[in-house]
């Protein structure tokens, strides 16, 4: 029986365990994907090893420290710089990420893009900004404050001060506002203008229809939440555990059944 398990703090509210076995279940793998609150990141490693785990996922705040816990990293981990998806491999731990792919496979229903703005700057932020890369599709950031600009070195970076609204074909929001409290993302005088003009918008926020996405909507722009991005990044997570001979399509489908469980 392998075992996998979810690193994050907190971690009781994740739903990695859910999807997970619920599609090693459906495709009959001799498997159990637990949680694991971590207190101090300067574990994770020994954790990991403790457990016998064969793989595991990572989540806030851990990625950065999943990141250098590895012995080897896939291309996407290593240019974004954060570690979702941990594989034992004889004894070395090979590390993946699989939110740059989840996000480009959920926004795979919209049309031709050829430009993106991305609200925010975190982690997300990261990994969404180097898969539009890999799209050659031209990127901007917008973010209310000027602390992080140094990861965004290779991008069009601006804080709210510095930015002027124009259109985009997509635009992307990747801060929490709107998670807990209903806040737009940047100040509603900058972002009607820039919807405006937009066409398609994704919130990376995954359980609700967020201000952002509702006015939006309003203005006509086809929308679309991250419950998808969560799940296909679940989906390539355990065909990465399975060293890539998983059918991907099946996943998804038991996966996506998983989620909508608790919608
Ligand atoms: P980080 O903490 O790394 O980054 C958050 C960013 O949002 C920062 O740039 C921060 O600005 C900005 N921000 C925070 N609060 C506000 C606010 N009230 N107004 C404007 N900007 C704000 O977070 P992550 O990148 O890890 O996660 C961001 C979101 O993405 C979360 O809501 C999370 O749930 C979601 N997510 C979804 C996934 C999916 O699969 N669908 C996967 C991972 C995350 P500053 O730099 O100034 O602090």
């Amino acid at each position: 029986m392998k075992k996998f398990a979810v690193f994050g703090n907190p971690i009781a509210h994740s739903i990695s365990p859910r999807l997970h076995n619920l599609a090693i279940a459906g495709l009959d793998l001799e498997a159990f994907y637990g949680r694991v609150l971590l207190e101090d990141e300067k574990n994770l490693k020994s954790k990991f090893l403790e457990l016998n785990l064969s793989g595991a996922n990572i989540t806030v705040p851990f990625k950065e420290e999943a990141f250098k816990i590895c012995d080897e990293l896939e291309t996407h981990a290593s240019k974004i710089g954060s570690v979702n998806t941990i594989v034992k491999d004889s004894n070395k731990l090979i590390g993946y990420n699989t939110d740059a792919i989840g996000f480009l496979q959920a926004i795979d229903e919209f049309g031709k893009i050829k430009s993106a703005l991305i609200l925010g700057a975190g982690g997300t932020a990261r990994a969404i900004a180097y898969a539009l890369n890999t799209k050659n599709i031209s990127t901007s950031i917008v973010n209310r404050s000027e602390k992080r600009r140094q990861n965004f070195l290779d991008y069009n970076f601006k804080t709210w001060n510095e930015f002027v609204p124009k259109g985009y074909d997509l635009v992307v929001n990747t801060t929490s506002a709107g998670l807990v409290k209903n806040e737009y993302p940047m100040p509603i005088e900058l972002l009607e203008p820039t919807l405006k003009n937009s066409q398609y918008a994704f919130d990376a926020i995954y359980n609700k229809s967020t201000n952002f996405l509702n006015l939006a909507k309003n203005m006509n722009l086809q929308t679309k939440n991250g419950k998808d991005m969560l799940v296909w990044q679940a989906v390539f997570a355990l065909d990465i555990f399975y060293g890539g001979v998983l059918n991907k399509d099946k996943i998804y489908t038991f996966m996506n059944k998983a989620v909508n469980l608790g919608a």
